[in-house]
């Protein structure tokens, strides 16, 4: 059946500027696109020298029918809109006709192509856009479609070309990207001969994610589902422990297109306030369905920036899809008891405030929400950037709360940070350092050696992990049947008892039953931290305060203990601000 037709000229000027392929990646996101299109779910991506040489991409979609090959390489050939209204309804990923005409004009380009009825497939080789060959072959549904030599016949392109390394890291990100919005497609890549990621298509985002970054990231995610009319919003939410230092894992997929999108990016920063860290960032991954009559995905040539009609429906949906999410106890700043009306209220007022005040200009020097969000941006970069220079950030200390927050004012925000999980914190990156190092070093040796009289149960654990104990700094000594003589402790600035320390260690370890030595490790190396630390309701010297403040904003990521519990909490002074206005 013939199914290409030529777009006429009107349709044609319509649609925006082409499709312009500047580097290998450019040729592999069209061509597996044009897979997704053909409804492919099994999808290979081979490339050879950063895809510079070498291109191939097999799928076992529909195929293309023999009379229509010679118009698939023809410029505005579609099958998939006939006029400009079709692109209101369009959902595959490509409709200009013009990717393979450009990449044919470019390259060495070889496509090989059955469909289901086709009892033959055909084989056609071009170079520079003319066809040098067709001939049947005998092949699966589905098409291969091959680019060699990208670029051979513009220099000035191919100059431009990163070393094979950064293009192919291009590519691989990429192929992350469609296969995470495609996780019912199985995707393979594989560069130099060699296999890089393989997903099995069945669906789960979370199994492409632990393929890709691994199980600590996985394990701290939340699932995400919200629907409301016309727009479903799926996906995953990384907890504070996984925040980052950039929006890099941000990742927004609009009917599985991946998209770039300030409101959206706005609405997650909302939904995430005081679960991240300051100068942090959210880990997401947002699948948005909705109808393609409600955005214009046609706005700029890449195709990545989407106009939304209804800009506040899709705020506000982000917002609670995330929100919703976070309403667990893995996150900081916590808000569950902030449900129904009174969240309601909230975004509806968040959401006000922002709008309210790009239109008056009254805290945004542009007028844009876009550029609201830049400035905004801007600014925890800045913060960012002042604790990783270890340059000391500037803040006032109001207090301490209920003996257990310190409370904290630096700019616009309010610290409250827990005493303890604060001070363990820093205990825990201090034994971590030391670790396995010189025992001298960091052993604080008895005044006088101490004889503690064991159960069985914590002897047999002593003498088992005497290596454990050695290497966070405690020096001792097993004896007799029950005895232990501790002659030196780890040289942690102890706020408790020693001996109740060591014991509240054995107790914690003994309660736990964990698997792998690596396991133990971590327990026993956050345990030791934990039980050395000030606890709540203790309480500081105006110094010791100060020491702990200053010494945890230095951390890398300070706000979490090393339990996973927040060790700080921020309020934003327009959180509070708008709070008021709910209350009045
Ligand atoms: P567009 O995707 O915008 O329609 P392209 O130039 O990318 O334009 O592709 C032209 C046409 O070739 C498509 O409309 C489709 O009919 C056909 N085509 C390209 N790649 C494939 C494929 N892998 N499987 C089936 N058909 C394909
Ligand atoms: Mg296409």
């Amino acid at each position: 059946m013939k199914n290409i037709v030529l777009l006429d000229d009107l349709t044609i000027n319509k649609i925006a500027a082409g499709e312009v392929i500047e580097r290998p990646a450019n040729v592999v996101k069209e061509l597996v696109e044009n897979s997704i299109d053909a409804g492919a779910s099994n999808i290979i991506i081979e490339i050879k020298n950063g895809g510079k040489t070498f291109i191939k991409i097999s799928d076992n979609g529909n195929g293309i029918s023999l009379e229509d090959i010679p118009l698939a390489l023809e410029r505005h050939a579609t099958s998939k809109i006939r006029k400009i209204e079709d692109l209101e309804k369009t959902y595959t990923m490509g409709f200009r006709g013009e990717a393979l005409a450009s990449i044919s004009s470019i390259s060495k380009l070889t496509i090989i192509s059955k469909t289901e009825n086709a009892e033959v497939g055909i084989k056609v080789t071009s170079k520079a856009g003319n066809i040098l060959s067709a001939e049947e072959v005998i092949t699966k549904t589905g098409t291969t479609m091959l680019v060699e030599d990208l670029f051979f016949n513009v220099p000035v392109r191919y100059k431009f070309l990163k070393n094979d390394a950064t293009e192919f890291r291009y590519i691989k990100e990429l192929v992350e990207k469609l296969a995470l919005a495609n996780s019912n497609i199985s995707f393979k890549f594989i560069n130099n001969n060699k296999n890089i990621f393989f997903s099995n298509g069945n669906g789960k985002i979370r199994d492409i994610i632990y393929n890709l970054y691994g199980k600590d990231i996985e394990s701290n995610l939340e699932d995400i589902n919200y629907e409301d009319k016309n727009i479903k919003i799926t996906g995953v939410v990384g907890n504070t422990l996984i925040a980052r230092e950039k929006r890099k894992d941000q990742i927004i997929f609009l009917n599985k297109r991946n998209i770039k999108n300030q409101t959206i990016l706005n609405s997650a920063d909302q939904a995430f306030k005081g679960g991240t860290g300051i100068g942090k960032f959210g880990f997401f991954i947002l699948n948005i369905d909705m109808p393609a009559t409600e955005y214009d995905i046609n706005v700029h040539p890449t195709k990545t920036e989407v106009r939304f009609k209804d800009e506040e429906k899709v705020y506000k949906s982000v917002y609670y899809a995330i929100k919703n999410a976070t309403l667990n106890k893995t996150f900081l700043g916590n808000t569950e008891n902030e449900t129904g009306e009174k969240r309601k209220n909230y975004v509806e007022n968040e959401y006000k405030f922002l709008t309210n005040n790009f239109r008056t200009n009254k805290y945004f020097s542009k007028n844009t929400m876009l550029n609201s969000m830049s400035t905004n941006l801007q600014k925890s970069d800045d913060i960012l950037i002042k604790r990783n220079e270890k340059r000391k950030i500037e803040y006032k200390y109001i207090g301490i709360l209920f003996k257990t927050y310190i409370v904290a004012e630096v700019g616009d925000e309010i610290y409250l940070i827990d005493q303890h999980a604060a001070h363990e914190r820093l205990l825990y990156e201090k034994i971590k350092a030391n670790y396995k190092q010189n025992i001298t070093a960091d052993t604080q040796m008895m005044l006088i050696p101490e004889v503690y009289n064991l159960s069985h149960k914590e002897f047999e654990f002593v003498e088992k992990n005497l290596e454990l104990f050695k290497n966070v700094g405690y020096d001792l000594e097993l004896f007799g049947e029950n005895s232990v003589k501790i002659v030196g402790m780890p040289d942690l600035d102890y706020r408790v008892e020693k001996k109740e320390a060591f014991f509240d260690l054995l107790d914690e370890m003994l309660t736990f039953n964990r698997s792998t030595s690596k396991d133990i490790e971590e327990r026993f190396i956050a345990t030791v931290a934990c039980k050395a630390a000030v606890k709540a309701g203790m309480d500081l010297k105006e110094k010791e305060v100060h020491d702990l403040i200053e010494n945890l904003l230095e951390l890398n990521n300070p706000y979490t203990c090393p339990h996973g519990r927040p060790t700080t909490i921020k309020l934003n002074k327009n959180e509070i601000l708008t709070k008021n206005i709910t209350n009045l």
